[in-house]
């Protein structure tokens, strides 16, 4: 089994214009002049990370060195201040154009970013957006103010009085707000707060405990997990109606007492099997890893994709190149890519430099994948080619019909 990828096919890769279809970057912004002089320039992770993740992965080095024209080869205190105000530097100059600069070096033609608004420099067509509806999971209850925060909403305050009246004001006012606002996908992140298994629960159920919840009576868990189950299939379903996809986050969370075992992707299969979701795209967010096993199998369901964001940084290329080839061989045009690069208090381990190494690592898994499957025969040069392409942007156009992609 080769350990390194054909360097032919690696600079092929290379040259493909990405489509990142999971990101929480930042907005373009000035930054503050005491910034540079912070005591400490690589900061703080908010929890103990894993190795890829940590501040001090010799592989930020080569970021800083490709963004910022940094030219050292350690992780020295004045040399990383060095880094810090280069960055700075360039924030300052591109002003609103930076978000777009940053793309531009990792070689991304279009990014979706899963944040709870767009902000400077975020604009279409190079950057659309992902809105998280969770909230939409947990209607109001007696008068305790209306569906929770999200500055885009306007909706109404207080309960409405029934639970067909709630499900009008959620498809009315918010999932057709958010399209009218050019969201191209919803996410859930509920394997924070709940399991992935989504029971299928009568209307007449759900209306009852609704009904309760707002006279402000005591519901057991099970309720408010039927009431949760019930409206998590009514939005996906609307979502399908209005072209928007669900996201959803499985596999491992961004915190060190997340339920894994309830992030499995194998408990969504009835929800990929509900007839009635059959027009609702689904994407398993991060592959669900340590189940990516399972998160590819769940690929054979029409309407269930999967992406393998996250693993990007928290895996190796070459465990990530291992993963690629069980799902290239089974349904390769399910397969998406993004980065989940996200903002952290680490100046210089942030968005974007997250970024830059996830695509690299992509990049670099991809051949790797690739440059087996054609050693062992089971693709063709042009064909593995056609593959990178289809994973790294054509499958995201098809999905989400980005026409008048540059390509
Ligand atoms: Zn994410």
């Amino acid at each position: 089994m080769s350990l390194s990828a054909d360097p032919e096919l690696l600079a092929a890769i290379q040259e493909i214009k990405a489509v990142d279809h999971h990101a929480h970057a930042l907005p373009g912004r000035m930054p503050e002049p005491a910034e540079s002089e912070r005591p400490d320039p690589l900061g703080k992770a908010p929890f103990a990370y894993p190795v890829r993740l940590r501040v001090t992965n010799p592989e930020y080095v080569e970021a800083w060195r490709a963004l910022y024209g940094y030219r050292h080869e350690d992780m020295a205190g004045d040399h990383v201040r060095e880094a810090l105000r280069a960055k700075l530097r360039i924030m300052e100059e591109k002003g609103s154009g930076y978000p777009s600069w940053v793309l531009d070096q990792a070689g991304i033609e279009i990014m979706f970013v899963n944040m709870p608004s767009l902000g400077l420099g975020q604009t279409g067509p190079r950057f659309r957006w992902v809105r998280q509806a969770d909230e939409l999971l947990f209607p109001p209850a007696g008068d305790q103010g209306g569906i929770q925060a999200g500055e885009d909403n306007i909706g109404p305050r207080g309960a409405p009085p029934t639970l067909d009246e709630y499900l009008t004001s959620v498809t009315k006012v918010q999932l057709e707000r958010w399209k009218a606002a050019e969201a191209v996908a919803i996410k859930f992140g509920m394997a924070y707060r709940r399991p992935l298994d989504v029971a299928d629960i009568p209307t007449a159920q759900a209306e009852s405990i609704y009904e309760r919840r707002l006279q402000g009576r005591a519901l057991s868990a099970a309720d408010d997990r039927a009431l949760q189950d019930f409206l998590f299939r009514f939005v996906a379903r609307e979502a399908g109606h209005l072209g928007l996809a669900v996201h959803i986050h499985t596999g491992v969370g961004a915190d060190p007492y997340f339920s894994v075992s309830g992030s499995n992707p194998m408990l969504l299969e009835s929800v990929f099997n509900d007839e009635t979701l059959r027009e609702t795209n689904f994407v398993m967010l991060h592959g669900g890893w340590p189940f990516e096993r399972e998160a590819g199998v769940m690929l054979i369901k029409p309407n269930a994709y999967a992406d393998f964001s996250a693993q990007t940084f928290l895996r190796s290329t070459r465990t990530l190149a291992r993963v690629l080839e069980e799902w290239l061989e089974w349904y390769p045009e399910k397969v998406l890519f993004g980065t989940d690069a996200y903002p952290d208090d680490t100046p210089l381990a942030n968005w974007e430099e997250k970024v830059w190494l996830a695509t690299r690592t992509s990049r670099q898994a991809l051949a790797l994948a690739l440059t087996r499957m054609i050693e062992a025969g089971q693709v063709t040069r042009p064909r593995a080619e056609a593959l990178a392409r289809m994973v790294l942007r054509d499958n995201a156009v098809a999905l989400y019909g980005l026409g008048g992609c540059r390509g």
